[in-house]
């Protein structure tokens, strides 16, 4: 499908309240339905169908985006202050990537992290795009920032495979070393890991210490989740396009379930745990990471999770799904 067609949709609020009691976050901002990256494991593929479109590549190629989010956020922001119940953090991209290209014309995020800025309000952004670095004057002035920089493989055909627009993961370890030289807290979120691709020992001990070269010492890991029919047909079709020799084993680790069994994850996990901890560096899924599969679906909707799955201790009690971040459906 293309060209890409970009659709404005008016919003009474921007600002979303986050009901799960595991959340590590009340209020989410999510700018843009719809991802131009067009991950073909990304949970949100789903939520498309709730603005009645299809959840194949349109995911990719219809983006909605917010008119006017900074004016509606301000007008929020202010109603909410008038209460004395301004918040004290806002999580950016919780479901779609909010530096996703049409951001660099839209400058809606931007926008958005401005008038955060006027109110004092703390700001922790996902993203797969370096993109972010445009807003690094911004990141310096709000409180408690952090920047979480998703990435999964540094595997140049596995990355183009299963992330048919996204920065390439050089890009985005320049990106984290950038914000880290700069002073900004970076997580990264090794999500979704994929098993028999990008799960191999060397594979994640690569990942590791890229990372660390690139001064992150946070990081969060989990394997895939495909929660819904939707993402699990797209993925399937990518995957067989590609690895068709793999189809027959991902049926079976996945056909049941929307995630691999706690067998497979646990050791990978505990080896991904001692490799972080040779390299310095600390996990943050109890920090991040919904403490309960609960916290992470929403009736039979798709679990939200995406990049915020954690290493060990958190990813096995959230097993993690796959967007840039771990969220659920209700954060529009
Ligand atoms: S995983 Fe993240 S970057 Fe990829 S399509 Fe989904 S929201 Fe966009």
């Amino acid at each position: 499908m293309n060209p890409t067609q970009y659709l404005p949709m008016r919003a009474k609020t921007i600002l979303n309240a986050v009901s799960a009691p595991n959340m590590p976050f009340d209020w989410s901002i999510n700018p843009y339905r719809g991802c131009q990256h067009g991950c073909s494991f990304c949970y949100a593929r789903s939520t498309h169908a709730y603005l009645g479109e299809a959840a194949d590549d349109t995911f990719q190629h219809r983006i909605f985006y917010k008119d006017d989010a900074p004016s509606i956020l301000r007008a929020q922001l202010q109603r909410m202050r008038a209460r004395g119940k301004l918040p004290n953090h806002v999580a950016i991209g919780t479901a779609t990537d909010p530096y996703q290209q049409l951001e660099a014309k839209a400058r809606l995020t931007r926008g958005c992290l401005e008038t955060l800025a006027e109110f004092g309000v703390g700001v922790s952004i996902t993203t797969r795009s370096p993109l972010v670095l445009r807003d690094l004057d911004l990141l310096r002035s709000l409180p408690g920032v952090s920047v979480n920089i998703s990435i999964h493989t540094l595997d140049k055909g596995i990355w183009r495979t299963f992330e048919p627009s996204t920065p390439s993961p050089r890009r985005r370890l320049e990106c984290a070393r950038t914000l880290t030289d700069a002073g900004i807290r970076v997580h990264a979120f090794a999500v979704p890991i994929l098993p028999h691709l990008t799960d191999g020992e060397a594979d994640t001990e690569a990942l590791v210490d890229a990372l660390a070269d690139a001064g992150v010492r946070h990081m969060m890991s989990s394997f895939m989740r495909l929660s819904t029919p939707e993402v699990k047909g797209w993925f399937f079709s990518v995957l067989r396009a590609s690895y068709p020799e793999l189809a027959e084993v991902y049926g079976k680790l996945y056909w049941h379930s929307a995630h691999l069994p706690a067998s497979y994850r646990k050791p990978v996990y505990a080896r991904i745990a001692a490799q972080m901890k040779r390299r310095g560096m600390s996990e943050i899924g109890a920090m991040l990471v919904p403490r309960g599969d609960a916290a992470l679906t929403l009736g039979s909707a798709p679990a939200v999770s995406p990049d915020l799955s954690a290493g060990t201790p958190a990813s096995e009690a959230a097993p993690a799904a796959s967007s840039c971040q771990p969220v659920q459906l209700a954060l529009f």
